[in-house]
């Protein structure tokens, strides 16, 4: 339940936000996903695309030139961090390398100034919309599951986790560790960082390339914002007994106590403060990287895209249920990177993302949120093309792969155009799941692209970043407001 506290808080700060919907609305728009899906680069081409006047064919409102101009405001929050727009947008367009990917909670203002589509209203002054955009590490959502479950269970679960033959040598020296603890010993402070940092690197290992796993609570242990080397966060799991009491000022009791801290001070305030306050949710998600390392990888992700869609559709009498004043009214699941394929294999990977997410989403929409997958690429890095093979046509992209990338015994030095063959993706996404489904891991050949050189116009202006339907994804997510 939610104490007094919490709701005079949530009342308070829901006025705030109305405040400026009286005289402008204001949609909150969080975006979220788990490491490395394409957070930030997605805010950065969006943001980028509406102050630039981009190619929105797909953007209805952008489209009938009924977008008057765009532009970046101070943000509400004074104790969140800016999303820096300026820099990441100068290393995509300027240097051509990528930003530094989302760590922690950030947030940019934007203002839409438009008109509206209908006669009528045109009559009236122009309208202006509010975007807050909040983008948030997916691993964060991991945690509400947490918010139930006493320090043995969460102990039991994880460490069973830690024990499946997948992640033996991941997890090895953590369980080394965890052995030579004696739970009842007084509680020593040297110990307790010890476990944690293994426990730690355990979960960073398991979420490396090679095995791509997804389903690694907590989730500030992956992603600690800046909350890195705090006493809530320096726990780990411990084989304790459910329903055993452990002498005060023993390992397990000191852990246990963390534990519930890290749900009190971490997990709470993140839901309370921010998650509460979303109007719509686009969910951002890397298949490829689970696609080729394997259907282990492709299973974990499943789990944890359910997981993370479950914190939009919690039942009423649940803690989170009874926090939220307001509903998510539109998710959009969107499977990033599309450009690393070719467009004849884009309605596969869509389809793959929806069997990913089918049932969580079966579920969101019967809590009345509106919902939508699609394949996109916010900044497209690469062209298509047809190379023959042997008589073959074969359908690739054409990119400059990023110095230190390799495919087979070929290096890239960063400054070279390449045709790149990546390989089928199934037709039949259940393909994927079954070890014996044909599609072996690093079958795939997706190698990092540099970001793309902006094309320039007859009279020398650079055109805005290219992209895969980040139009539709606008239309979908903003489209209805600037009616
Ligand atoms: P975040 O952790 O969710 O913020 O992930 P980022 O936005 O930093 O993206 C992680 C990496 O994925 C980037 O460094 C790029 O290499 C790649 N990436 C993300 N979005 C795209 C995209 O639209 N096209 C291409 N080609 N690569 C992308």
């Amino acid at each position: 339940m939610t104490s007094l506290a919490d709701e005079a808080r949530l009342v308070l700060d829901n006025v705030a936000d109305r405040t400026t919907s009286i005289f402008q609305p204001t949609l909150r728009l969080g975006v979220t996903g788990l490491s490395r899906a394409g957070k930030t680069v997605f805010i950065t081409a969006l943001v980028h695309n509406l102050l630039s006047g981009g190619r929105l064919p797909l953007f209805k409102a952008q489209a009938n030139g009924r977008i008057l101009g765009a532009d970046l405001r101070e943000q509400p929050d004074d104790a969140v961090p800016r999303f820096q727009y300026e820099d990441h947008i100068r290393r995509i367009v300027e240097e051509r390398v990528w930003p530094e990917s989302t760590r922690a909670i950030s947030e940019l203002r934007l203002t839409i100034a438009y008109e509206s589509a209908s006669a009528f209203r045109r009559m009236l002054p122009g309208g202006r919309l509010t975007v807050d955009i909040v983008d948030y590490p997916g691993e964060w959502l991991l945690d509400l599951p947490l918010i139930d479950k006493d320090f043995a269970t969460f102990s039991q679960e994880s460490i069973s986790r830690a024990r499946l033959p997948s992640r033996r040598s991941e997890a090895a020296p953590f369980l080394e560790k965890l052995d030579a603890v004696d739970l009842a010993a007084p509680a020593d402070e040297v110990t307790a960082r010890d476990l944690s940092v293994a426990f730690a690197d355990y979960l960073k290992a398991c979420r490396a390339d090679k095995s791509a796993l997804s389903t690694l609570p907590p989730g500030r242990f992956l992603m600690p914002g800046d909350l890195d080397g705090s006493p809530a966060l320096t726990f780990a799991p411990l084989p304790v007994e459910p329903g055993k009491t452990y002498p005060k000022g023993s390992m397990a009791a000191h852990l246990s106590r963390r534990y519930e801290a890290y749900k009190s001070v971490v997990v709470k305030p993140f839901f309370r403060n921010h998650f509460a306050r979303l109007d719509r949710q686009i969910l951002l998600v890397d298949a490829l990287q689970a696609i080729n390392a394997g259907p282990e990888a492709v299973a974990d992700l499943e789990t944890a895209l359910t997981d993370i869609l479950a914190c939009f559709r919690p039942g009423r009498a649940s803690w989170l249920g009874s926090l939220l004043t307001r509903r998510i009214d539109r998710i959009l699941v969107a499977a990033t990177k599309a450009d690393h394929l070719h467009r004849e294999s884009h309605r596969r990977l869509a389809a793959i993302v929806r069997r990913l997410v089918d049932d969580a989403v079966a579920r969101a929409k019967f809590s009345g949120a509106r919902t939508e997958v699609l394949a996109m690429a916010a900044v497209r890095a690469t062209r298509e093309a047809t190379v023959s093979d042997g008589g073959e046509d074969l359908p690739v992209i054409v990119g400059t792969p990023a110095a230190g990338e390799t495919i087979g015994d070929r290096h890239f030095d960063g400054k070279t155009e390449t045709a790149v063959f990546p390989g089928d993706l199934p037709e039949d996404p259940r393909r994927l799941f079954d070890p014996a489904g044909g599609v072996e891991p690093g079958s795939l050949r997706f190698v990092r692209f540099r970001p793309p050189v902006l094309q320039q116009t007859a009279e020398g202006l650079s055109l805005s970043l290219p992209h895969i339907r980040l139009d539709r994804a606008l239309e979908f997510l903003l489209g209805d407001r600037l009616q």
